[in-house]
């Protein structure tokens, strides 16, 4: 009987013990083809030999080193690396051990900054339904997604929440793109004049939304006018890239392909490549020198932030994304992904949207194509997809909850930057026969 307290308490999970790639070994030697890089965190693929050597060679240098106390090469690196692909605006980087970590640093941030900026009027977050910042109890509060907060509400801060940007359930019929993504985006005006534009310090957002809606990106335009509107109001834009960023999306970070930059930017899954548990916030310069004058330190810490190994884990990482043009390589797999899922799916009478950007696609099923009419979710559709494509030796990423966090179903896939177009293709396959195996269960 195991000790571990697993996430599911009435079932164990299957023992890892080895890695290669793509793939992912059982104890019983069954081999899993890693088509969602865990929770679209394994970038790299699995023991790649250049972090695993990193690691090592850190180990023997310096494990850990109170960040209180000290700083490390690596550290000082990986955030010049960081500052390096980063806008110009944006030069500095608060290295943390997670996404949720990321997030809640972010948000005390934001508001320090009005602090020391002489607006403490400024408290309130307004936020999307329909999103998800993290599992601690700031980012569960700023996050829209309602099953994952329905009992801790009552321990949650209050947060204002917007529209997401889900072009295929929101946009009307006869209305562009563009009208739409200004219509939605004004919401946040309407929010902020609704709640007072001299108490508000921050809009969060994740900029292609990940398990919560499935691969959403934000529509043309989108962003765009939410930039305008944050600096209408003196709202700070903080944007949650931990899943779609560190060049998951095709571009190093997934706002770069809005034309916008935000004031505050999280990072985590990629960033190490899950060699280690690493996050990061990348601050704009203004924000960082406002509080060096104020009272030059920043409320905040935690005892593993900035930590040596997995520091040199991350600055591996991004090294060997950038050396082996794995960003390319995500725009062509990307392109081949999205083909062979309009190829292998089409016409198909249960997919009513194909989505994403780069190797961060997923589908959205539905019971009625045209009325777009989701699985009652008593069918359990995406738990049986997950089970079903597991057994087949595929790891995927299904969810439910997809339109309101009660009803709809999606299946995401985010492989490593590393596949090549048989990987791709094997896996799409092989989610396809999973889909018809579920579909054909009931
Ligand atoms: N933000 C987003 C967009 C995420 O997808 C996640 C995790 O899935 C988090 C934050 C929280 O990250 P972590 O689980 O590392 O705390």
């Amino acid at each position: 009987m195991t000790k571990v307290m697993h996430r599911s308490l009435v079932s164990s999970p299957v023992e890892a013990v080895g890695g290669d790639g793509l793939h992912i070994f059982d104890k019983s030697g069954k081999k899993y083809l890693d088509a969602s890089g865990g929770a679209a965190v394994s970038c790299l693929g699995h023991q790649h030999p250049r972090i695993l050597d990193a690691i090592k060679q850190q180990a023997d240098k310096i494990a850990y080193a109170h960040s209180a106390f000290f700083t490390t090469e690596p550290a000082e690196e990986l955030a010049e690396f960081l500052t390096g692909i980063a806008p110009d605006t944006i030069q500095k980087v608060y290295l943390v051990s997670g996404g949720s970590e990321a997030m809640e640093s972010a948000i005390k941030l934001a508001r320090q900054y009005f602090c020391e900026t002489d607006q403490p009027a400024r408290t309130k977050i307004i936020a999307r339904r329909q999103s998800y910042h993290g599992n601690t109890l700031g980012a569960l509060a700023v996050g829209g997604n309602e099953w994952r907060r329905k009992q801790f509400t009552p321990l949650l801060i209050d947060v204002a929440k917007v529209s997401p940007c889900y072009e295929y359930r929101h946009r009307n019929n006869g209305e562009i793109e563009e009208e739409y993504g200004l219509r939605v985006a004004n919401e946040l005006e309407e929010k902020i004049i609704e709640l007072g534009p001299d108490t508000v310090a921050a809009f969060v957002a994740e900029t292609v939304v990940g398990a919560t809606g499935g691969a959403i990106p934000p529509v043309s335009g989108y962003f765009k006018r939410i930039r305008e509107i944050c600096d209408k109001f003196g709202v700070l834009l903080i944007l949650d890239e931990v899943m779609c960023g560190v060049g998951r999306t095709g571009s190093w970070f997934a706002f770069e392909q809005d034309g916008i930059v935000p004031d505050i930017v999280t990072i985590a899954k990629g960033l190490a490549a899950g060699y280690q548990p690493i996050g990061a916030v990348l601050l704009a310069q203004q924000i960082y020198d406002q509080i060096k004058v104020g009272t030059g330190f920043f409320q905040h810490g935690y005892t593993f932030m900035g930590h040596s190994i997995a520091c040199a884990a991350g600055l591996e990482t991004l090294k060997v994304i950038s050396e082996d043009s794995l960003i390319s390589n995500v725009i062509k797999q990307g392109d081949e992904l999205r083909s062979c899922l309009a190829t292998c799916f089409d016409g198909h009478p249960h997919i009513g949207d194909i989505r994403g950007r780069g190797l961060f696609q997923a589908l959205e099923f539905v019971s009625h194509r045209d009325a777009k009419d989701p699985f009652k979710p008593s069918r359990q559709f995406s738990a049986k997809l997950k089970k079903k494509a597991f057994e087949s030796g595929l790891i995927c990423y299904p969810m439910s909850g997809t339109i309101d966090g009660v009803n709809g179903d999606h299946v995401l896939l985010a492989p490593p930057y590393i596949a090549e177009t048989q990987d791709i293709e094997n896996m799409v396959n092989t989610l396809r026969k999973a889909v018809d195996e579920t579909l054909n269960q009931r």
